[in-house]
């Protein structure tokens, strides 16, 4: 749960001002966008503005080029007229010299020719193609009548608008009046000296003189188009109209279209130079500010998980010193538990893996750790002898909340076995089930529990079982021979005459007869369950467990016997030597009867024994 959350706190926080960051970025992207076009609209405008200046100056250049160049080649007719108004009229062979002359000198002439002061058509070079001209009168039909009479009157030239020529074709015509001097010395009218014009032959002649590659040439008559010249590569942009003045004649239009090439040349690349520098710039502004942004994103993102790896030291510092402490803690708890005598083990009782266990555990019994390991897991039983009836014995335990010290043995790595004092119990440790053990080697202990129980059950001058013992025998073996039903004898042994022994002999030698007396009494016993105790001064008490009275009248007579055997000088005894009496008596134990009952019985048969003359046996009857 915790880091999911320190995730969550640590990038949400920082999403927002990068979604911030990014959304301002943009709108700075779209402004320096708009700003770029809009500088580069404007660029474009004023560039448009120059470039249509530029090409209306050339135009205009060109238009009076073309007017200028038109007035040079008029010269040739001017200066003819003069020669014809100064000289009087000029005979066939020197005007057509000088026709001849101006009609090389610009091919832009249809014809020169000379209508005489009837309007009427006598002269015209060259001849060939003009045939038709040949005597051609003008009428005041004709279009041109009303110019030429214009002209004739101003005696100035006029250039004529466009009309359809006798050869055929639209053409001008240039009327120059021609004056001679009469009789009576009076100026009058001698007719034109006339220069015609094809408009194509004329334009195309008058373009070739000038510059115009760069246009697409239109002339307009009265805004009609006339003639047009155009080039291959034709621009529709930047179209220029001018007034073109042919001579005198003021009703054409010149449409000039400057080519794309002249445009090219005219125009500046300045306002797309600016438009790709400002998207340049916009491109590497808006990437070096979101290289910025994202490398201040970074920055943060490292400082936070800086901190974060920080904390995270921080915090594992804590936590390794904790386990420092921790692990030192342990190893002082199993230093101190392998100082210990004591084995301490912690098993799991189902697959008896050791959790721990201190040195004491392995070593007391002369294993190597791995050894004691292995056997647990494989020969459990050979181990502990008893080891799953003693999982369940403490399982058992636990639940009747008894007290769990375990007495137990354990098989040492010599085949020996050693007693072993186990306290255990079971514990739970996140539903898996433990056994905590603490075994002590009880061996001397059980030894000095053993010796201190013989001792207290001993008689210290014969090493026969005491009184106590006696007593305690004597309760229990009534209690198991009732549950089968068996019989039990008792004798009851009196040392005949022993003050008179004492008293003859000492005290030493009686104390010594006494252990003669026992070790006979002893031997004469076949069973383990059978037991002679010292009742108490020189009284011996013989149990017979399981023995009815014919077997116990046997082992009395064979004690008689064995201390006839022993041969003890007795000088006070009617014998001269050691005897007993015994009391005997016979008792099948059942609920209505009671060991004391037997003691009894048995005292009051030495009783009479005693009576009877001592070293004989009596036994207990009813009667
Ligand atoms: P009786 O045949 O009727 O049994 O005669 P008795 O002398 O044996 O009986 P009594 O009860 O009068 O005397 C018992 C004697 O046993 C008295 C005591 O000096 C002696 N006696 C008891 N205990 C010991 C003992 O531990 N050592 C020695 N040396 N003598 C003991
Ligand atoms: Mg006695
Ligand atoms: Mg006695």
């Amino acid at each position: 749960m915790e880091p999911d959350s320190l995730h969550d706190t640590s990038v949400l926080p920082a999403a927002r001002p990068a979604w911030r960051a990014r959304l301002a970025l943009a709108v700075v992207a779209l402004l320096l966008l708009a700003a770029s076009l809009l500088l580069w609209q404007k660029l474009v405008t004023i560039e448009r503005t120059h470039a249509n200046e530029r090409v209306a100056a050339q135009a205009r250049l060109l238009t009076r080029q073309l007017e200028g160049s038109l007035t040079t080649q008029a010269q040739d007719l001017y200066r003819l007229a003069e020669l014809w108004n100064h000289h009087g009229r000029l005979n066939q062979d020197e005007w057509a010299l000088e026709a001849r002359f101006s009609l090389q000198h610009f091919r832009g002439y249809q014809a020169i020719q000379w209508a005489d002061a009837d309007l009427r058509l006598r002269w015209i070079l060259p001849i060939e193609g003009n045939e038709a001209a040949l005597n051609f009168q003008l009428t005041p039909a004709h279009p041109n009548y009303l110019l030429a009479m214009q002209a004739k009157t101003q005696g100035k030239a006029v250039f004529s608008n466009s009309f359809d020529l006798v050869q055929g074709g639209r053409g001008f015509a240039l009327y120059t009046p021609l004056y001679v001097m009469n009789d009576q010395g009076q100026r009058v009218f001698d007719g034109f000296v006339q220069g015609i014009f094809r408009v194509q032959t004329l334009m195309d002649e008058l373009l070739d003189t000038v510059d115009s590659a760069g246009f697409n040439v239109r002339l307009l008559e009265f805004g009609r188009p006339l003639y047009s010249r155009e080039q291959a590569d034709f621009s529709a942009g930047l179209q220029q109209e001018l007034p073109l003045h042919l001579l005198n004649n003021r009703n054409f239009t010149l449409q000039l279209n400057p080519t794309r090439k002249l445009a090219q040349e005219l125009s500046s690349p300045l306002p797309w130079v600016v438009l790709g520098a400002g998207l340049t710039t916009t491109l590497l502004l808006v990437a070096a500010l979101a290289l910025a942004m994202e490398n201040a994103r970074r920055a943060s993102a490292l400082l936070a998980s800086n901190s974060r790896l920080n904390q995270e030291v921080s915090s594992r510092e804590l936590i390794e010193q904790v386990l420092r402490e921790s692990r030192e803690r342990l190893q002082l708890v199993v230093d101190l538990t392998d100082s210990s005598r004591d084995g301490l083990f912690i098993i799991d009782p189902h697959n008896r893996n050791i959790l721990h266990m201190n040195k004491a555990t392995y070593s007391s019994l002369g294993y190597s750790e791995e050894e004691f390991r292995q056997r647990l897991q494989e020969q459990p039983e050979s181990l502990l002898l008893g080891f799953h009836a003693w999982v369940e014995l403490v399982r058992q335990a636990q639940g009747d909340n008894q007290g769990k010290i375990f007495q137990r043995e354990m098989r040492r790595r010599n085949g020996s076995i050693q007693p072993a004092e186990i306290s255990a119990q079971l514990v739970q440790v996140n539903g898996h089930e433990y056994l905590i053990g603490v075994s002590r080697d009880n061996n001397e202990r059980l030894q000095l529990e053993a010796q201190l129980q013989h001792l207290s059950q001993r008689d210290g001058l014969t090493g026969l079982y005491n009184r106590r013992f006696f007593d305690h025998q004597l309760h229990s073996e009534w209690r198991r021979l009732q549950r089968m039903g068996a019989p039990m004898s008792l004798l009851m042994l009196d040392v005949d005459h022993f003050k008179r022994y004492n008293d003859q002999l000492g005290h030493l030698a009686g104390d010594d007869a006494l252990r003669k007396v026992a070790a006979a009494l002893q031997g004469c016993l076949l069973r383990d369950g059978d037991a002679v105790c010292r009742y108490g001064g020189e009284e011996f008490a013989v149990i017979l467990a399981n023995t009815d009275e014919q077997g116990a009248e046997m082992i009395a007579a064979r004690i008689h016997q064995a201390l006839a055997e022993l041969q003890l000088p007795h000088p006070g005894s009617p014998l001269s030597r050691l005897s007993a009496s015994i009391g005997l008596s016979t008792v099948t134990p059942n609920r209505d009867s009671h060991p004391d009952s037997l003691v009894a019985h048995s005292d009051q048969a030495l009783y009479q024994a005693k009576h009877q003359g001592r070293n004989c046996t009596c036994v207990w009857t009813t009667t």
